[in-house]
């Protein structure tokens, strides 16, 4: 079938609205009518060419949600009409690392979407005879997208698509971080470092933990309003503040329990180490940083009892998690609206991520018509 899509061709280029063949879904695979999608730091990262997942030329995208319309042989657990958001964090439950219970990151598909390709190592998008490759196995800056049936998520059928896309990264990368991976305890503290999609995910997810004293870091003070709204209790200014450590420290009773890097940035996995209580201080490493950056901490520093975690997609298993992070949308119990500061059509995707790079936006949502 033909798609409109937006295509990453040379590095550091804009995206081209173009129309692909995508073929239908194979064994275990299903096609989706995709309702929305939002742009997200990883996608402009990977139009540079060498971000994660990056393997131009591709449609990238990985922040969807959308109506199945289509499935392939073997597939059991949604069927054409169910309404759900494509998973960069498959679970299939039978790999080893699915089973082993130690970790949410599945390998069940080969990691063959890291490198753009299906599981069977081709691509089911085309322009001409040129093969276009997907992203993370989403590929969802287009109006239709063949995914694994491991990397669906089914949600209810009443959410909103142009807000519950956001949880296909942001939001269960903020929320899941505090709720599934750090110990926030009732009257706790939390320190999150950058409030960008995911930092403002981590303040209402550090509330809803049940966590005091939430401190928010940023060099953005545009960014302080929302982070209050969402639970922040405090707020610095990563540019004026001199002394980011000790006013962290001034206001968490000598160290934050837990410390959330939301930015990628080594040097502020440092700072938010050093901010962390020296006996159970937990810091949990959110952002991505570039492969030749270090943490630059002196390793005394961990002698008491300090820990750092890595963790992806928020520590949320992609199938298991996402639909009831959905419902707690529909609940109330997490705000996604307040995030999303533009909507667009797919022709206007180049301004979101001009907005994007320039901080004025939060979150745009690309609407498919
Ligand atoms: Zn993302
Ligand atoms: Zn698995």
């Amino acid at each position: 079938m033909q798609i409109k899509a937006a295509v990453a061709f040379e590095p550091n280029s804009p995206l081209v609205i173009e129309t692909l063949e995508l073929d239908g879904p194979k064994a275990g695979e299903v096609l989706i009518d995709l309702k929305a999608t939002g742009v997200c730091h990883t996608d402009g990262l990977a139009m540079t060419g060498t971000g994660p997942g990056a393997a131009l030329p591709q449609v990238l995208g990985h922040e969807g949600a959308g109506v199945v319309a289509d499935v392939g042989p073997g597939v059991t657990s949604v069927k054409p009409g169910d309404h759900v958001i494509p998973l960069y964090a498959p679970e299939c439950g039978t790999c080893s690392n699915c089973v082993s219970g130690r970790t949410n990151v599945c390998i069940g598909n080969t990691m063959a979407p890291m490198k753009g390709l299906m599981k069977d190592r081709t691509t089911r998008l085309r322009l001409g005879n040129q093969p276009i490759h997907h992203f993370f196995g989403t590929s969802t800056f287009a109006e239709m997208t063949v995914v694994p049936e491991n990397a669906v998520a089914k949600i209810n059928p009443e959410a909103p698509f142009d807000s519950v896309c956001a949880i296909g990264c942001a939001v269960t990368t903020g929320v899941g971080a505090a709720i599934y991976v750090a110990d926030i305890r009732p009257g706790g503290s939390a320190a999150i470092f950058g409030l960008g999609g995911i930092g403002l995910n981590a303040i209402q997810g550090a509330r809803i933990a049940g966590a005091e004293t939430i401190v928010g870091i940023d060099i953005n003070s545009d960014r302080e309003g929302i982070a209050r709204q969402l639970g922040m209790t405090h707020f610095i200014n990563a540019k004026s503040e001199q002394d980011v450590v000790g006013a962290i420290k001034s206001v968490t009773n000598g160290g934050a329990d837990t410390c959330f890097e939301c930015t990628g940035v080594a040097a502020v996995l440092g700072q938010a180490i050093r901010a962390s209580n020296m006996f159970w201080g937990h810091t949990l490493a959110i952002g991505v940083a570039s492969p030749t950056d270090v943490i630059p901490v002196a390793a005394v520093e961990l002698v008491m009892g300090r820990k750092i975690e890595g963790l992806y997609f928020g520590g949320a298993k992609g199938r298991t998690d996402v639909p009831k992070i959905v419902d707690m949308y529909m609940s109330g119990d997490i705000q996604i609206d307040p995030l999303i500061t533009h909507r667009m059509p797919l022709e206007e995707i180049n301004t979101a991520f001009d907005l994007m790079h320039r901080g004025e936006a939060i979150r745009s949502v690309i609407v498919m018509d």
